[in-house]
């Protein structure tokens, strides 16, 4: 039941959440459409992760993984936040770039309306899960 729920509304979410984020992903402004997913700050499995644009954030593929690994956290204050060992490492362009780099910075892309912003309370959740991972 709760699961046939949850697929009536990912087209919209999806949908809904790419739109708020003018079809780029928050974290390095990528603007392919193909390369981006609608992430769940709270994922759905959790009570919490709801199918809401303020549970969302449109992310690419590399750092929607990152996010749902907690390799990447993003603050209630949306500032960007690398784990502590990737810091340390020295690696290829992607690594440099596409992770590094973004650490300390504000989402680059946040979403232009006030009541589309990410909820605060969900991103807390999410980030204290990040900070224990690290
Ligand atoms: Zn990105």
């Amino acid at each position: 039941m709760a699961e046939a729920k949850q697929r009536l509304h990912q087209p919209v979410f999806r949908a809904t959440v790419i739109r708020a984020y003018g079809m780029r992903c928050a974290v390095c402004a990528l603007g392919h459409g193909e390369l981006l997913d609608a992430a769940h700050i709270v994922p759905d499995s959790h009570e919490a992760g709801i199918a809401s644009v303020r549970n969302g954030l449109a992310l690419c593929k590399i750092h929607h993984a990152a996010f749902d690994t907690h390799i990447l956290g993003i603050t209630p204050d949306l500032v960007v936040e690398i784990r502590q060992d990737l810091l340390a490492e020295i690696d290829g362009s992607m690594l440099q770039h596409g992770l590094k780099e973004r650490h300390g910075e504000m989402l680059m892309v946040p979403p232009g309306l006030r009541n589309e912003q990410p909820d605060r309370k969900l991103l807390e959740m999410t980030y204290q899960r990040f900070l224990s991972a690290g």
